[in-house]
C-alpha cells in the first residue's frame, strides 16, 4: 500500500495538472455520487490536500472530494482525453482543457462540503500527519506522550493512523531504526529524550522519503552506493527488506520479524531489546 510520502507525491502531480483550472468534465463511477458530476463541472480545483494516506480534492465552489486508495487505488495523470493502458476500473476523473487526473480501483470516495471535512469519520480519527508543514518535533513528542498510547508497543502503534497518520510498513521499520528504538518498546517506557528522538525520526524519515521518492537510507550513503553500481533495492532502506544482511551502521545482521501480521526489520546492534 502506498504510504504518506507516495500519496503526497501523487497529490503534487495531480495538483500540477488540475489546480487553478476550471474542469471541463467530472466523472464518478458510483451511482450515489453521479449527481455531483454536473455540479463540479466548470468548477475550479482549489488545491489537493493529503492527510496521511487520504486525499482531499478541494473545489472553489465549496465541495471537496475525499478519496482513499487503500490497497488497490491508483492515480494516473494524462493528457486531456487520453486513458492509461490498464484493466482497472475508473472510479473518479477530473478533466480540464489540458489534463485528466484519473483514479482507478479505489473504493473509498465521498463528496462533502469543504467546511465539514474535519467531521468525516475517517479523517476525524487521524493523528497528526507526519508530513504536516506546521508540525514540530516538540508538538509530535507531546502527542506521543498521551496516556492512551503509553502501554501499547510501538510496532503496533506506528501502523495505527490515530497515532500518526501516513506511516505504513516500510516507514515503521525505518523510523524505529533511525530512532534507535526496539519495536517492542512502549511510549510510556521512553525517557523524554528518546521520545523526542522518535518524534524527530518520524518526521525526518517521512520527509526524506517524500523528497527522494522513497529512499529512507542516509542520502549521502545512498548516493555513494548508487554510484558504485549497487541496485536501488539494496541501497534504498536502512533495514527494510534487508533481513540477513549487515547493518550499514554497525555491521550486525538485520533480523526479519513479523508484527501485526506484517514484516518488520530490526538491527539487534542499533535497536537493543528493552530490559524489563
Ligand atoms: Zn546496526
Amino acid at each position: 500500500m502506498p504510504e504518506g510520502p507516495e500519496i503526497r507525491r501523487a497529490a503534487d502531480r495531480i495538483e500540477r495538472a488540475v489546480a487553478g483550472r476550471p474542469t471541463t468534465r467530472i466523472e464518478f463511477a458510483f451511482p450515489h455520487l453521479a449527481r455531483f458530476q454536473r455540479r463540479l463541472t466548470g468548477d475550479v480545483v482549489a488545491s489537493v490536500e493529503t492527510r496521511g494516506k487520504a486525499m482531499l480534492t478541494h473545489f472553489a465552489g465549496g465541495l471537496s472530494v475525499y478519496t482513499h486508495n487503500l490497497l488497490y487505488g491508483r492515480w494516473y495523470v494524462m493528457q486531456a482525453g487520453r486513458l492509461p493502458k490498464t484493466r482497472r476500473s475508473l472510479r473518479f476523473a477530473i478533466h480540464n482543457e489540458a489534463h485528466s487526473a484519473l483514479l482507478y480501483s479505489a473504493s473509498e470516495i465521498d463528496v462533502l462540503p469543504t467546511s465539514a471535512v474535519d467531521e468525516h469519520p475517517f479523517l476525524a480519527k487521524l493523528g497528526p500527519d507526519a508530513l504536516a508543514p506546521g508540525l514540530t518535533d516538540g508538538a509530535l513528542s507531546r502527542h506521543l506522550a498521551a496516556p492512551r498510547f503509553a502501554r501499547r508497543p510501538l510496532h503496533t502503534l506506528l501502523l495505527d493512523q490515530a497515532f500518526v497518520a501516513g506511516i505504513g510498513n516500510y516507514l515503521r521499520s525505518e523510523i524505529l531504526f533511525v530512532a534507535g528504538i526496539h519495536p517492542h518498546e512502549r511510549p510510556g517506557e521512553l525517557t523524554g529524550r528518546r521520545r523526542l528522538r522518535l518524534a524527530r525520526a518520524i518526521r525526518r524519515v517521512t520527509h526524506r522519503s517524500y523528497r527522494t521518492g522513497g529512499i529512507t537510507n542516509d542520502e549521502r550513503r545512498a548516493a555513494k552506493l548508487k554510484a558504485q553500481g549497487v541496485r536501488r533495492r539494496d541501497y534504498r532502506h536502512h533495514v527494510f527488506e534487508r533481513g540477513g544482511k549487515p547493518c550499514f551502521g554497525c555491521g550486525a545482521k538485520i533480523r526479519r520479524e513479523t508484527a501485526g501480521g506484517r514484516k518488520l526489520f530490526v538491527c539487534p546492534g542499533c535497536q537493543p531489546a528493552p530490559v524489563r
